[in-house]
């Protein structure tokens, strides 16, 4: 099949309709603006589950999504986008660049959630924008800006409990959006622990053992694979045992 776009970690196909797209999640990691490449075995399976998984959690919230449904283990079907070319990071603790940046220690414990832009440019970094980089360069509108902090903030309200309620605490993620053909804003790409930071509430005192998500992949510490498989199965049961009691 003829590809639409192929990136880090998925490939997007067109399909007959063209207000739908199909998404394939690879096996292929990428890390550092992709100087560090592998590959984490069943990673295409585990991500498209648990994107699936909190996509249709956060419609129910009332969260508009580009999902429709999952086709095949690795691949989903998702409503035809514009991506607005910034990265929205959400952080509830310090970790990452923002103990690089700032010095904040890691695992601070942030007073309030903090939402980032980051421009989504390769040969730049993904350098940290400004509200006002984010006009001069057309990126979004300010009542887009708007709409996508306060969509990033409910979306984190949401799965801080949600993975709380897992055992997991939510450290920090990236969203991605797009426009529909009507300009409304979707949450699109994917949630999963690729774009997630999430430590394992069980492992508190042991600072890599804690680790559930792609700072695995990125520093070594071994075991990726199953990580990934742990968060998947706290995940289903999770959902499973709230079916169960309503
Ligand atoms: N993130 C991502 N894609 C990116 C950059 C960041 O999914 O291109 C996620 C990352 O996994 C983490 C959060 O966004 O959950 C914040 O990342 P940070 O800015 O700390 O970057 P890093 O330390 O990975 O350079």
């Amino acid at each position: 099949m003829e590809k639409l776009y192929e990136g880090k970690a998925k490939i997007i196909y067109p399909t007959d309709d063209p207000q739908i797209l199909l998404t394939h999640f690879k096996d292929d990691a990428t890390a550092f603006n992709a100087q560090k490449k592998g590959t984490i075995a069943q990673k295409g399976v585990i991500n498209c589950r648990i994107s699936s998984t909190l996509f249709q959690l956060l419609e129910q919230q009332g969260i508009a999504t580009h999902y429709i449904d999952q086709v095949a283990s690795n691949q989903m079907r998702v409503k035809a986008v514009t991506i607005l070319p910034l990265e929205v990071v959400v952080r509830n603790i310090a970790a990452g660049s923002l103990c690089r940046q700032t010095g904040l220690e890691e695992g601070t414990v942030l007073p309030f959630p903090l939402v980032e832009f980051y421009y989504k440019k390769d040969e730049l970094g993904d350098p940290l924008l400004t509200r006002d980089r984010v006009l001069i360069l057309n990126l979004a509108s300010l009542n887009q800006l708007e709409q996508l902090q306060s969509k990033a903030l409910a979306i984190n309200t949401y799965l801080k409990t949600f993975f709380s309620d897992c055992q997991i605490t939510l450290v920090d993620f990236k969203l991605e959006f797009g426009l529909d053909a009507e300009e409304n804003l979707l949450l699109a790409d994917e949630i999963s622990p690729d774009t997630c930071r999430l430590w394992d509430q069980s492992q508190t005192d042991d600072p890599q053992g804690r680790v559930l998500d792609k700072d695995r992949f990125r520093k070594d510490l071994g075991n990726v694979e199953s990580a990934y498989e742990e968060v998947q199965t706290r995940i289903l049961s999770q959902i499973e045992l709230t079916t169960r009691n309503e």
